[in-house]
């Protein structure tokens, strides 16, 4: 499709985010409702196609760049956020999603992880979280419980699993939030909040692998083995935090005392999980300045001169840049 400018009045359909690609995900992934969320969000959001770029680093659901119609990067192995941070460094006016799946990112991609978060820089990292690496035949992934055995494993998991929330508070997420693929309508809320967020947000998406995990099924989510006595009923596993008045907001007006209340209330429903599984944004915090702010400080004219803000061109085309004085500061006598 031609792009259009940013400040054209034109209507963006979530037809606009789709591209002709072929998609080779097994009948049933998890990750086709993660697709239709990202791309439903963007034209809820009426983003310019232009405006976003999305990183990805290796597996199943790094494919994900070749499905959505906008910029998009399929980097290295665990390598989708060094990425996106040097994106949205260089460029602040985009909209930088990087996605992958929890092999990628919480496996080979965990130290990255752990550096973006502490430095708050503005992107939103959507990670399809399975249990397994689906690309290379059912693996366990670094967030498969210990003891689990899918059927893809020939003895139960000897280790056991990161919890993905829980590591993205030590590392500095300033918002966290948990996802489920088959609720297209939360998830898509889920990351136009990510979006809207100014800092790193890290939405952590339960996303069924049909193929290899043959434990945290789709009807294991929704609850078909533990049926209500009374109404025959499945009792969904899966909940929405806010529907129990969880409160994930911390501004410049929480006090200590309530900041150590939430932060007790986050661990306490990120550790939830077997009967009940809890879904929704689990932590905004708001009192963290974003990096580009702190550059800002040091840098004062850095809004301006970020490099892909700089004029590289005159009008006929002419660099702007002389480098002749640098040429000859390398110059061998
Ligand atoms: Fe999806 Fe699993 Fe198939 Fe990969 S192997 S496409 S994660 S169902
Ligand atoms: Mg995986």
């Amino acid at each position: 499709m031609a792009f259009e400018l940013a400040t054209s009045p034109v209507q963006y359909k979530p037809a606009d985010y789709k591209t002709e690609a072929h998609n080779d995900w097994c009948p049933g992934c998890g990750d086709f409702g993660i697709l239709s969320s990202v791309q439903l969000t963007l034209a809820d959001m009426q983003i310019a196609p232009h405006r976003v770029v999305i990183f990805s680093g290796i597996g199943c659901s790094s494919k994900i760049p070749h499905f959505v119609n906008t910029y998009g990067i399929h980097t290295l192995h665990g390598r989708s956020l060094p990425f996106a941070v040097g994106a949205k460094l260089a460029n602040p006016d985009l909209t930088v999603i990087a996605a992958g799946g929890d092999g990628d990112g919480l496996g080979i991609g965990v130290g990255h992880f752990v550096s973006a978060g502490r430095r708050n820089v503005d992107f939103t990292y959507i990670l399809f979280n399975n249990g397994v690496y689906g690309l290379t035949k059912g693996q366990a992934s670094p967030t498969l419980r210990f003891g689990v055995k899918t059927k893809s494993l020939p003895q139960p998991n000897i280790n056991d699993g990161v919890n993905p929330l829980l590591l993205a508070l030590a590392a500095g997420f300033t918002f966290i939030a948990r996802g489920y693929s088959y609720d297209v309508k939360h998830l898509r809320e889920l990351i136009r909040l990510g979006i809207e967020h100014k800092g790193s947000a890290y939405i952590d998406v339960l996303q069924p692998c049909p193929t290899y995990n043959d434990i945290n099924t789709k009807d294991w989510y929704g609850g078909d083995d533990r049926k209500d006595p009374q109404t025959g009923k499945a009792l969904p596993r899966v909940y929405k935090l806010n529907q129990n008045g969880y409160d994930p907001a911390i501004g410049p007006n929480t006090d200590d005392a309530e900041i150590q209340t939430k932060l007790g209330h986050f661990i306490e429903k990120a550790m939830e999980w077997g009967e009940r599984v809890p879904v929704g944004v689990f932590l905004k915090n708001d009192t963290v300045p974003s990096y580009d702010l702190r550059i800002a400080e040091r840098i004062k004219n850095y809004f301006d001169a970020a490099p892909a803000r700089r004029t590289i061109a005159d009008a006929e085309g002419k660099p702007m840049a002389d480098l002749a004085g640098f040429f000859e500061e390398l110059r061998v006598t």
